[in-house]
């Protein structure tokens, strides 16, 4: 813990000690990827609270993952500064309406839908809609995207046509699907997840002495990954700030990755136009990635169009040389899967932690193939954005056995003396089946032991710390975690989707399946759609610390039609693919102007069939175990998300 405020400030470069010492009034961060955005912030906040100008209390960060919130705390705490809330937009507002339901409305928070797309279908079967599986998902996308943009269903169709949505169907039968939607929803007196920001916005301007209540209590904000605010989360926020402009927003056009959901970069562009006494600071030093990575990232730019390109900021790298990114072509994607993984273990081999190695993909149906292969290669692997640690069930199963037995150990306090901690936890977490080897195979029993052994290590940690700690010491400890959501970090190669990599940082990045169809992907048609493409890789390059490997498969199985190309987005910047701009390789592992091909011998490999994955499918969304082939095939079910609304349900996932 820093010794004072100012000590709070050290690490900090002149651009960021500006963000973090304007404590008043509206404050702007325009900057690129890496250039030290949520740094400045946590900072700005720890100093304010370290000097005496903030309460804890009066602050309400805002993040754009629970997981992202969760880091933010930790490293609050940290710098001296506990108690500060950070949370994200929906988190913050649930709580709010749990705290003022009663008295604004009457009666405790409806339920929140947990089949919300089963209610779709049974308001278009109220209507005599017919959709396939297909429509239904575009239908219920179209609805979440009305609700956020809070466009009634009489307003629909206009402002669908304004805004270019693809419609699944006539326009005026989604709108007449939506008004159903939301009827059924209030006669089963259910709400859905967009409710809960519409329901707070709608109590927040109703009431104003709950208003005023919330006022009171929260008086300086801060917002994380602006670029993707909706506008009923710039709404909510509005209503929060009331007349006042104690308001730091930070962000990078550049990063806008959820428009289809409704988000919009024009908050944050716009924010000067709004706030004209408004602070405004750009930051351009990367301190995350090394030149090589930065020229690359700086290179997509290059290439981007819209209004969010025509305020791209050139990233400076602060970091020494490293390797130069690295492309590789395969046969098939099994072939893709292994030679990552293969290349995985190497790292590990020579002593790179599994923690800072993860391989990102742009849909979560890609995800099971590197699962695979990882288990294969005996790599250790992590999904993210999977159910959070305290909520997944083994976790919640080990720690009540824990409980259970520290009541025990209470009665009989001669157990305590005898048996030194550590072993006492072991002894339970087997009884949960927990083995001190992992077991065999991927998927999820490999995951259940993960979530066990990184409970094990909290343990040992604890011990450790404390000497003379007792198991009710430690229940309260993992109490007060499960609280905050303080979760233990799990060892293993991170799997992520681009979307849910945001904001999020590796020394090692495996970027796989770079091809068109996939980056951009396929259902990408308009300008808007491929730029955005465009902007989720140059999220997935920019999360690269040191290394960065670049890959795509011909084919889709071995054997199959080559029918694959590499990304269009790489033309120009990766060795052989003509001279849009970029530099070429030399001497990378590539050779001078060409591409590796098949890393460590995948061709041969390719020919090979592979074993599928025998142990239960589960929902990648809300982990359900699936029967159906279909859903299974997908590793989703039917009432979660297509990729297409997949950030939406990203956030909903995190939430439950
Ligand atoms: P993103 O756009 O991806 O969210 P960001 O702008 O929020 O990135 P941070 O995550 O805050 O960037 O910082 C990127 C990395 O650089 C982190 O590891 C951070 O600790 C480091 N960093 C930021 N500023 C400095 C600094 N002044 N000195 C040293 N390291 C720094
Ligand atoms: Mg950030």
């Amino acid at each position: 813990v820093p010794d004072s405020a100012d000590a709070v400030l050290d690490g900090l470069d002149p651009e960021q000690r500006e963000v973090a010492t304007a404590l008043r009034g509206p404050v702007c961060v325009l900057a690129g990827a890496g250039t030290g955005k949520t740094r400045a912030i946590t900072h700005r906040i720890a100093y304010g609270v370290r000097a005496g100008i903030l309460q804890p209390s009066s602050v309400l960060a805002v993040t754009f993952t629970n997981r992202a919130a969760g880091e933010m705390r930790g490293r609050l705490r940290q710098l001296g500064a506990a108690g500060v809330q950070a949370r994200t937009f929906h988190s913050a507002a649930l709580r709010q309406l749990q705290y003022f339901w009663p008295k604004a409305i009457g009666g405790s928070l409806p339920r929140l839908v947990d089949r919300k797309i089963q209610l779709v279908a049974d308001a278009a079967a109220a209507c005599r809609i017919r959709l396939d599986r297909g429509e239904l998902r575009d239908a219920t996308a179209e609805i979440e995207w009305s609700k956020v943009t809070q466009t009634v269903p009489a307003d629909y169709a206009l402002a669908a046509a304004t805004a270019g949505r693809e419609v699944p169907r006539d326009p005026a039968e989604i709108a007449q699907l939506y008004a159903a939607y939301e009827d059924l929803k209030r006669g089963r007196g259910v709400i859905d997840f967009e409710d809960v920001l519409l329901l707070t916005v709608a109590v927040l301007q109703d009431r104003h002495d709950v208003a005023e209540q919330v006022r009171a209590q929260y008086q300086h904000f801060v917002v994380d990954e602006y670029q993707d605010v909706s506008p009923l989360q710039q709404r909510l926020l509005e209503l929060w700030l009331g007349d006042r402009d104690d308001l730091c927003v930070v962000g990078d056009a550049s990063q806008t990755i959820y428009s289809f959901t409704g988000a919009t970069p024009d908050h944050l562009l716009d924010f000067r136009g709004r706030h004209p006494g408004a602070t405004v600071v750009k930051l351009v030093r990367d301190y995350r990635s090394t030149p090589q990575v930065v020229h690359l990232a700086n290179g997509l730019l290059t290439q981007a169009r819209g209004r969010a390109a025509d305020h791209r900021l050139e990233l400076v790298s602060q970091r020494p040389a490293g390797p130069e990114p690295v492309y590789t072509e395969y046969s098939d994607e099994p072939a893709e899967a292994e030679g990552a993984a293969r290349h995985i273990r190497e790292l590990m081999d020579s002593g790179v932690q599994a923690a800072e190695i993860a391989v990102l993909f742009r849909t979560n149906s890609q995800s099971e193939t590197y699962e695979q292969a990882l288990a294969d290669a005996g790599v250790p692997y992590q999904l993210r954005g999977a159910e959070r640690f305290f909520d997944r069930p083994e976790v919640r199963k080990a720690i009540s056995s824990l409980r259970a037995a520290a009541r025990f150990g209470d009665n009989d306090s001669l157990l305590d003396d005898v048996v030194d901690l550590p072993s006492q936890v072991r002894a339970v977490l087997s009884g949960e089946g927990w083995t001190t080897q992992p077991p065999a195979g991927s998927g999820a029993v490999r995951e259940r032991w993960e979530s066990l052994a990184a409970l094990a290590n909290l343990a040992q940690d604890f011990a450790a710390a404390r000497a003379g700690a007792t198991l009710s010491d430690l229940v309260t400890e993992l109490d007060e975690r499960a609280g905050a959501q303080h979760a233990p970090t799990v060892q293993g190669v991170t799997l992520a989707s681009l979307h849910s990599a945001k904001g999020l940082e590796w020394d090692v990045v495996f970027l796989v399946g770079v091809t068109e169809g996939m980056m951009p992907i396929a259902y990408a048609k308009t300008d808007e759609q491929i730029e955005e493409e465009r902007r989720l890789l140059y999220v997935g390059v920019t999360r690269a610390r040191e290394r960065l490997h670049l890959s795509w498969a011909l084919a889709r199985s071995p054997g199959g039609r080559p029918s694959r190309r590499p990304s269009r987005f790489l033309k120009g910047l990766r060795p052989g693919s003509g001279s849009a701009g970029g530099r070429t390789a030399t001497g990378g592992p590539g050779g001078p102007g060409g591409v590796e091909r098949g890393f460590g011998g995948g061709g041969t490999a390719a020919a090979v069939p592979r074993r599928m994955p025998r142990t239960p499918a589960r929902c990648r969304v809300c982990g359900r175990t699936l029967t159906d082939a279909g859903e299974m095939k997908l590793m989703r079910c039917e009432d979660c998300p297509s990729d297409m609304d997949e950030g939406v349900y990203e956030r909903l996932r995190e939430w439950r």
